[in-house]
């Protein structure tokens, strides 16, 4: 018996096979090409069958030009004739190419694109794709899309991506790919997805779908390659996922906690409102999870203003009250000091069983550690962590990360913000007590859609917190995109001020530099106190100010000693003032959908009606669907929808993907159904423990990149 996966010579190719196989063993790749190839990735057969045309030029569609029609769009493939090229006023260019194609002559012309210069030249066949029109009595294309056609033959033409210096052209990747897959053809290449699946699904196999999406007979094929091949990409992902997480629970040893509900039970009847259905639902899930045997990996979903907060306090207690220590984890250091002040309030007055004093109790402790804690204090803080003197710490992601040695840690809640890696959450497990790991729960700021959940957060358990708790008065959304509206805007600010609320006012998202975001938030609030909002207390906030700065300004703007607060986005995420009613967010449109609710969500939070404006035009028609999203809706699930609509999946999916090279042909945005079915077919085949799974999960490993897996499977 052997574990080696190349297999026999003459069994079918597995992806590992395929992968292990250089690409410069096909014909025609010497070291130059092997090198231009390795610039776009491209080093295994696999990499190369994985090299997805861009699109296909189905020439079935294609026209004489004899026969096109003014006004509308259409394909021909010519022959380029002529090429000019002329400078026209100011430094604009302009190449005209003529074509033909035996049945008459057409001409492109191509505005400030010098380039086509030189891409194309006589005698070159060309496909051209765009809208006929007609200058001065001849058939003309402008700024059509051009293909090169090469020797490109069949009827439909794949077109790969091709990067100008990475210097392999589309057909010379397309002859390749052919070569590829002729010789893969004695072996034919496997497919380990079950029949009954196939079926289900109505997928074509493997070999069929990587025929058919490198050289299709007709568009077609290049569909039913594409479901199946996209289907294999997210399959692969979330078969993964769900392995790993059935492999912790069967490997991974938690905490013993001993949540007796004693302090929880005060905590609550402290607040002085009840739980809202969903809190008490999620707390539920949480407390369930802390008495399983293994460590708790569990996301908590929930808009702004849900409450996520007190849940993660209640979770935070519960360990404490088995005698362990609780983290908190927080993206910036004004969340966190924030966090400390709301957390320590919560749980002011708490005492907990301490055999070395006198009455058997202490108080509990509840420490802050970020840059802006003195050297002294840190040394102090971090001693008594290690000691067990000090109940719960929360800090920043990077603090916690790195210096923190604990005692008995068993809970640490992340408040992610999409910035948590994977890779960073592992370094907590090495924190728990005698070789257990502690529970982790991790929250998100906003929610993200379902499918972009699953695909991220794949191999966390999920609770969601769908409910608001009640008395909340919707925040009013307007769009301030002209100076009368902007007017309105901020006459609305004084006279909430004067009504005793308060305001905050977002500076512009500068994506430059710190220093020119800080320049920005200064200018404008000079502007303010000399102009819009003159003689109320109007003050800075930005993340250049040092953390006492920052705190100090905090503390004023809760105490109500300071009306409007101006700054970056470093109010974004929790900053919870419910005297605060009116936000105003300038140059909306350059802000991403999530943070505009995020930032609308430090408003809205007390009795008082609030309302958010919106300031500035949109510059592009998504900033526009934008901008009218949120004044349409403040559900922040149906906004995450909206923009993954709009987005796509890039900057869902954020830092945690990056660098990874699953999603080749899927998509998030349009894929969605499929994940789903991936999710569940994952589940079936693991819970029915199918035989093809050693197969399916070598894929998965292979799939998924050689770092990603071994990090995977070390764990
Ligand atoms: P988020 O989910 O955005 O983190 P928070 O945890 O900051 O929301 O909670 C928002 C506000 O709602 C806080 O002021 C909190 O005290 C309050 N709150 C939380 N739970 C309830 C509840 N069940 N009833 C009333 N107010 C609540
Ligand atoms: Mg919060």
């Amino acid at each position: 018996m052997t574990t080696d996966h190349s297999g026999s010579a003459s069994s079918p190719l597995t992806l590992r096979d395929l992968d292990a196989l250089e690409v410069d063993r096909l014909k025609g790749v010497g070291p130059k090409r092997s090198a231009a190839l390795a610039k776009v990735d491209v080093r295994s057969v696999l990499d190369l069958l994985r090299y997805y045309p861009r699109r296909w030029i189905d020439r079935t569609r294609e026209e004489r030009i004899s026969d096109l029609v003014i006004g509308e769009e259409a394909m021909v493939v010519a022959t380029v004739q002529r090429v000019d090229q002329r400078r026209l006023r100011g430094k604009r260019t302009m190449v005209t190419v003529v074509v033909g194609d035996g049945s008459g002559r057409l001409t492109a012309t191509f505005f400030n694109q010098p380039w086509r210069a030189r891409q194309l030249s006589e005698g070159m066949d060309v496909v051209l794709f765009g809208k006929v029109d007609e200058f001065r009595g001849a058939l003309q294309m402008s700024s059509p899309v051009v293909d090169l056609l090469g020797d490109q033959t069949g009827r439909v033409v794949p077109v790969y991506p091709q990067s100008e210096k990475g210097g392999v052209a589309s057909a010379d990747v397309a002859r390749l790919v052919e070569e590829a897959i002729r010789r893969s053809r004695q072996r034919s290449i496997a497919d380990p997805l079950p029949d009954e699946i196939r079926r289900r699904f109505g997928f074509v196999d493997r070999d069929t779908a990587i025929v058919g999406i490198h050289t299709p007979e007709a568009m077609t094929d290049v569909a039913d390659a594409r479901r199946r091949l996209v289907f294999d990409e997210l399959f692969s992902i979330q078969l993964e996922l769900v392995r790993q997480q059935r492999d912790r629970q069967a490997t991974e040893v938690g905490v013993d906690h001993a949540p007796s509900g004693l302090m929880t039970g005060k905590l609550l009847q402290s607040l002085g409102f009840p739980l809202t259905g969903a809190q008490q639902r999620v707390i539920r899930e949480i407390v369930e999870d802390m008495q399983r045997p293994h460590p708790m990996h569990r996301l908590l979903q929930g808009d702004v203003g849900a409450g996520k907060t007190l849940v993660a306090v209640h979770a935070l207690l519960s360990a404490v009250e088995g005698g362990f220590q609780g983290a908190m984890m927080a993206p910036t250091e004004v969340l966190a000091e924030q966090h400390h002040l709301g957390v320590s309030g919560l749980l002011a007055g708490l005492e907990v069983h301490d055999p070395n004093s006198l009455l058997g109790t202490r108080p509990l402790r509840v420490e802050l550690l970020t840059n802006g804690v003195s050297t002294a204090d840190r040394r102090r803080i971090l001693a008594q962590t290690q000691s067990g003197d000090v109940d719960i710490v929360i800090g920043t992601h990077a603090l916690i990360q790195d210096a923190v040695g604990f005692f008995r840690l068993g809970m640490v809640v992340i408040d992610e913000q999409h910035r948590f890696g994977v890779e960073q959450r592992a370094v907590l497990r090495d924190k728990g007590p005698d070789g257990s790991e502690p529970d982790v729960l991790v929250m998100t700021a906003t929610p993200i859609p379902r499918t972009a959940a699953m695909t991220v957060y794949g191999d966390l358990d999920v609770s969601v917190l769908d409910e608001l708790p009640p008395g909340r008065t919707p925040i009013v959304t307007r769009w301030a995109d002209g100076p009368l509206d902007e007017a309105e805007m901020w006459s609305h600010v004084r006279d909430e001020v004067a009504d005793g609320r308060q305001a905050y006012v977002v500076c512009p998202l500068i994506d430059a530099s710190d220093a020119l975001e800080v320049r920005s938030v200064v200018e404008t609030h000079e502007e303010l106190i000399g102009g819009e909002l003159h003689g109320l207390a109007v003050e800075l906030l930005h993340g250049r100010m040092t953390s006492a700065e920052k705190e100090s300004v905090m503390s004023a703007f809760r105490s109500g000693d300071v009306d409007v607060l101006v700054a970056t986005t470093v109010i974004e995420v929790g900053v919870d003032v419910p005297n605060a009613t009116v936000m105003v967010i300038l140059d909306a449109g350059r802000f991403g959908i999530a943070q505009l609710h995020q930032l609308r969500g430090r408003v809205g939070r007390g009795t008082h009606a609030s309302t958010c404006w919106l300031a500035g035009e949109a510059t592009t028609s998504d900033g526009e669907a934008r901008l009218e999203a949120l004044v349409e809706s403040t559900d922040g699930f149906a906004l995450a929808e909206i923009d993954l609509e709009l987005r796509g999946e890039g900057t869902i999916l954020g830092d945690r993907q990056k660098g990874r090279n699953d999603l080749r042909l899927a998509s998030l945005k349009t894929d969605r159904e499929v994940v789903t079915h991936a999710r569940e077919v994952a589940l079936e085949l693991l819970d029915a423990d199918a035989p093809a799974l050693e197969a399916l999960l070598d894929d998965a490993a292979v799939l998924l990149g050689g770092e990603e897996t071994e990090y995977l499977r070390k764990n």
